[in-house]
């Protein structure tokens, strides 16, 4: 697992000092979210930053989280010059549609060329997102397909080079990194759920609280599957006792061991024994 990065006011403005250097020798943006959450996992400047170009977006995780809900979302992001696809990077599902869909974004440029008589080159593209999205699963996962890295172009630093993804795409090997927007607490609950942020930075017990909460809410069959319970208590403290307690999270007298309770709900999560989960709507947004 990868040092969790800090974002101080100096590191933001590098990181997006670094990403608009970037995207002067770009054509298409790939920007990667998590499709458990799809707002909470993009930056809250990426419009600003990377302007008109032409823009994928990949619902990142998709084996992770609630199909319908990845569905409603791919079409809330889709729009002119704008397309979105759900994607699995780990096990690359969907991924096969990445080429097209740059394509398509880049037809009517590349129409405009042919009609001139000029051969259009591969499409240069680079990949963005925040730390833990899966951009380094994704670009790990195109290479190992496509390993020949083209080397240095005019105009690119030293470091940074082009991996050839087919006869269509030219992919920058670093990915451009921007921050979350975390000083909202349920972006950071949602960042924690999900597990974009270690949950050692976070009141562990906290996490699963707001995990509960919103389950009770939109997945209260599920919990009620998975902890074989009768009823959902109204009070998340209560329901998380009862969860305790019907796992035999106890510590002496009875009293249950909150600790080993949310280790094993998080586990739980996280190995998809509650199903695949979303934590954002577009109903919400709505
Ligand atoms: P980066 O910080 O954006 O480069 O993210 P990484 O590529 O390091 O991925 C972060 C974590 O997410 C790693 O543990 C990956 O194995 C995992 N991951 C990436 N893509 C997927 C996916 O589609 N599904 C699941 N379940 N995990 C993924």
């Amino acid at each position: 697992m990868s040092k969790p990065i800090q974002w101080y006011p100096g590191h933001m403005a590098k990181a997006k000092r670094e990403v608009r250097e970037k995207l002067k020798l770009i054509d298409v943006v790939i920007e990667l979210v998590d499709a458990r959450i799809p707002l909470s996992s993009r930056n809250p400047m990426i419009d600003e930053i990377v302007g008109d170009k032409p823009r994928l977006l990949l619902l990142n995780k998709i084996d992770m989280a609630d199909q319908t809900e990845t569905k409603r979302w791919k079409k809330f992001f889709e729009g002119p010059g704008k397309m979105a696809l759900e994607v699995d990077c780990q096990s690359g599902q969907g991924l096969n549609k990445i080429a097209p869909a740059c394509r398509e974004l880049m037809k009517e440029k590349h129409d405009k060329l042919k009609a001139k008589g000029v051969n259009p080159r591969a499409i240069r593209v680079l990949i963005l997102g925040i730390p833990n999205v899966g951009k380094s699963t994704l670009i790990n996962r195109l290479a190992k397909k496509n390993i020949a890295v083209t080397g240095d172009k005019p105009g690119v630093t030293k470091k940074q080079q082009w991996i050839k993804v087919g006869d269509e795409l030219d992919l920058l090997d670093t990915p451009g990194i921007l921050w979350p927007k975390f000083e909202d607490q349920d972006v950071g609950s949602r960042l924690a759920a999900t597990g974009a942020i270690k949950e050692t930075l976070f009141d562990f017990q906290e996490v699963v609280v707001f995990i509960l909460k919103y389950m009770k809410d939109r997945y209260p069959e599920r919990l009620k599957e998975r902890y074989k319970l009768e009823e959902i208590p109204d009070d998340v403290i209560e329901l998380f006792d009862e969860i305790g307690r019907k796992r035999g999270c106890l510590v002496g007298g009875g009293y249950i061991d909150y600790d080993k309770a949310a280790e094993l709900i998080l586990r739980d999560l996280r190995s998809l024994k509650l199903g695949g989960i979303s934590f954002e709507t577009v109903q919400d947004v709505n």
